[in-house]
């Protein structure tokens, strides 16, 4: 039988997903079959526990299923665990539901991919969400020299703050409070989504500073437009996107696709 794996979320029908994993499939010569699943909003349990009946053998999770996954899970990866969300299951031999997140590897390898300063670098996150804690330790890994996370509930960017304080320079405050220059200014808030642009002073940027921005589209968001006439390089979150897949696929399959040639294919179809 063909192996399945699925991605998991609610809506779902948006998802690039299956046409990602289903390129790496064919690039890499497995077989296995992709699909996406939407489970109803308050009961992800019961889609997952069907799946793995049907032989399902792992699955991505995307909103509103991460945190819930990351309840769910038997097992974690520590990076998961200090994520506090789930984007990967996978079933193990014994028929647990192992837990790990690709999210924060795919930032940086996509980061890595835009010559993005990172080693040394200064670094502003925005948002506090699930996206932001997921992307804290593997920016820290990645040997940023200061992380300074910005939110528009300030209390939330504080609390992360202090949650990842014992590994380096991590300091959290309102977005008004923000003093610049920064090497790298991360967009991991939800605003793009609706057009907003939080309240960001100017002069964010130094020299060769780099905007990324989590939210891809057709057209540049409204914070790559803003951080674009900073003079700062930009760039959207599809390589992210396309990076955490690999990740996934790699951890099932155990072997790595290539990224490169998705990317065109994928900016396409947006
Ligand atoms: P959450 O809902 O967990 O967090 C949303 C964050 O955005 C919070 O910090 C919230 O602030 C902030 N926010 C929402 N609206 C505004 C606004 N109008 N102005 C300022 N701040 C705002 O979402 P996630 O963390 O899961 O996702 C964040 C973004 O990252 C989404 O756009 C998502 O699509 C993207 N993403 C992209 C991925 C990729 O592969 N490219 C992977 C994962 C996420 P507050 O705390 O005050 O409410």
């Amino acid at each position: 039988m063909t192996d399945r794996y699925a991605v998991f979320g609610n809506p779902i029908g948006h998802s690039r997903s299956p046409r990602l994993h289903a390129a790496f499939a064919e690039q890499t010569g497995q077989a296995m079959r992709y699909e996406a699943i939407e489970a109803p909003v308050a009961d992800f349990a019961t889609a997952w526990q069907r799946f793995v009946a049907d032989g399902g053998r792992g699955a991505n999770v995307t909103v509103p299923f991460k945190e819930t996954a990351f309840a769910l899970a038997d097992t974690l990866t520590p990076r998961a665990r200090l994520a506090g969300a789930v984007n990967t299951l996978s079933v193990t031999p014994e028929g647990g539901t192992h837990g790990d997140t690709t999210d924060g590897v795919g930032l940086v390898r996509d980061l890595e991919a835009h010559a993005a300063p990172l080693d040394g670098a200064r670094v502003l996150l925005l948002g506090a969400g699930g996206a932001s804690r997921g992307v804290i330790e593997p920016l820290l890994d990645a040997g940023v020299a200061s992380l300074t996370i910005a939110n528009r509930t300030v209390a939330k960017a504080e609390a992360l703050a202090q949650l990842f304080a014992e590994r380096g320079e991590v300091e959290g405050c309102g977005f008004e409070a923000v003093t610049g220059p920064f090497d790298l200014v991360v967009n991991a808030t939800s605003a793009s989504l609706a057009g907003d642009l939080p309240p960001l002073p100017e002069g964010l940027f130094g020299v060769g500073g780099l905007a990324y921005d989590m939210m891809y589209a057709a057209e540049p968001t409204v914070f790559l437009r803003w951080a674009g006439a900073q003079g700062a390089r930009t760039v959207d979150g599809l390589g992210m996107l396309i990076e955490q897949a690999a990740a996934s696929f790699a951890l099932w399959r155990g072997v790595e696709p290539e990224t490169a040639p998705l990317y065109a294919a994928l900016r396409q179809t947006l």
